[in-house]
């Protein structure tokens, strides 16, 4: 059984000081908690500082995002490269932020996560419908298509980790319910067998979207819920400790 995986995604939210009292506060509650791995993704400008402290703990250092290429003139962008050097262990890539408000598509996440995984980084690639998506019984089209376009020749399931993250449910309070997560993460793993065949159990399924302390237990309880991606749960420390203990 692979240990439940449980991400903190900071999204752009803490400088580097207010990154770092929260890791004061965290970390002695969540020590010596077993089964479980725990990571944290913060903006890229609290990384150094934070996988500083993370060195010392068993937390895994996670990034948002990275670029395809790993040095060029490539204004604003920060490369694979880069972050396996700061000590990142995980990046999330094809975030539904990512694709909505920076036009990332499937092919530039495709090639992401190629760069990243040549670079010895282990990927958690977000998939997920929208809701209009949802509405016109399109979601495992969707899924499916963002699927194999993002994993087009990746053959390494071991380096891999799916988040399912319906976007109707990312920072809306509205979670999806248990037969929807249950019934999408069978999907994931049904296509991940069609490409990986028996290796498809080395990929974890996340579920993100709106976790919170009072629906963690019921959401890990579902078949092929393998772990979740935590965004606003995860800025207090106390509430994120509460879900990384559920
Ligand atoms: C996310 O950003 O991946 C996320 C799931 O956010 P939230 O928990 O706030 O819905």
């Amino acid at each position: 059984m692979p240990k439940k995986f449980i991400v903190a995604n900071w999204k752009m939210h803490k400088t580097v000081r207010e990154a770092l009292a929260f890791l004061d506060e965290f970390i002695p509650i969540t020590k010596g908690l077993n089964g479980r791995e725990i990571g944290i993704a913060p903006t890229f400008i609290c990384i150094e500082s934070v996988g500083k402290v993370l060195i010392n703990t068993s937390i895994k250092l996670c990034a948002q995002n990275a670029f395809y290429e790993n040095k060029g003139a490539y204004t604003g962008e920060v490369s694979p490269a880069m972050l396996k050097d700061c000590g990142v262990e995980y990046v999330i890539i094809g975030h539904s932020e990512r694709r909505k408000y920076f036009y990332e598509n499937d092919d530039i996440i495709n090639k992401k996560i190629h760069a990243c995984i040549k670079e010895g980084l282990k990927v958690i690639f977000c998939i997920g419908e929208t809701l209009e998506d949802r509405q016109n019984n399109k979601t495992m089209e969707i899924l499916k298509t963002q699927i194999r376009n993002g994993l087009l020749e990746i053959n390494s399931p071991e380096a891999l980790t799916i988040a399912y993250e319906p976007v109707w449910a990312i920072g809306t309070g509205v979670v999806a319910t248990e037969e929807q997560i249950k019934q999408s993460h069978l999907f994931i793993r049904n296509q991940l067998k069609e490409i990986y065949g028996e290796r498809a159990n080395e990929v974890r399924i996340l579920y993100g979207g709106s976790v919170t302390p009072e629906n963690i237990k019921s959401i890990m309880a579902i078949d092929n819920v393998e772990g979740v991606l935590v965004g606003g749960a995860s800025l207090d420390p106390l509430k994120f400790a509460k879900i990384v203990k559920y």
